[in-house]
């Protein structure tokens, strides 16, 4: 066995309890430029069924990796501490690294939203992060949302972002069927009408 912790954190990031006492998170020491590398995830990966009967507190530091393997980290380590928030400052870049998605100041906490990576109901809960556009319940269909897809565009985990290529080229698909139906009928009263 290893003693080191399964996860890399980056050195101008360290993980503490959270003022509200609301568990651990980590926090930025020092400024933290627009793209720059903050944590990269590691440990052991589940199937569902076998990731499913964990204990609890393996299932919530969990991050979904593909549509049925869920990353636990082994040993945990100070990077698994990453929160969710509805604004965070922080995205994927792959499965298993977060980068951020904007300059971070010392003192800010480091969050993703976990629409980035779930599409597996392993870790539904009422959201409480306190930001202006929190939607209280985060779900495992939150990717699904359009203002989510919009605004996280390029920090989706793989197979997240496969779920809404395949929703796009299905809802194309359907428009274009849709318009080939009205044209269908326009043409028909064209002929009927000339
Ligand atoms: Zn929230």
């Amino acid at each position: 066995m290893y003693d080191q912790p399964s996860s890399y954190l980056s050195p101008k990031i360290q993980a503490r309890p959270k003022a509200n006492g609301n568990g651990n998170g980590i926090f930025a020491h020092h400024v933290l430029r627009k793209g720059e590398l903050l944590a990269v995830f590691g440990g052991v990966v589940y199937e569902w069924d076998t990731f499913n009967n964990l204990p609890e507190r393996d299932r919530t530091l969990c991050i979904q990796v593909e549509e049925n393997l869920f990353l636990v980290p082994r040993p945990i380590g100070d990077g698994d501490y990453v929160n969710h928030c509805c604004d965070p400052n922080a995205g994927l870049s792959g499965q298993i690294a977060l980068v951020a998605m904007r300059d971070i100041q010392p003192g800010e906490e480091i969050c993703f939203d976990y629409a980035m990576s779930d599409t597996a109901a392993y870790d539904e809960f009422t959201c409480a992060c306190g930001a202006t556009n929190c939607r209280r319940s985060v779900t495992s269909s939150d990717w699904q949302l359009p203002e989510i897809q919009k605004r996280y565009a390029g920090y989706f985990a793989p197979h997240v972002q496969r779920r809404i290529d395949a929703q796009h080229k299905a809802e194309r698909n359907a428009t274009r069927a849709e318009k080939y139906r009205y044209n269908g009928v326009n043409s028909t009263s064209n002929v009927l009408y000339e």
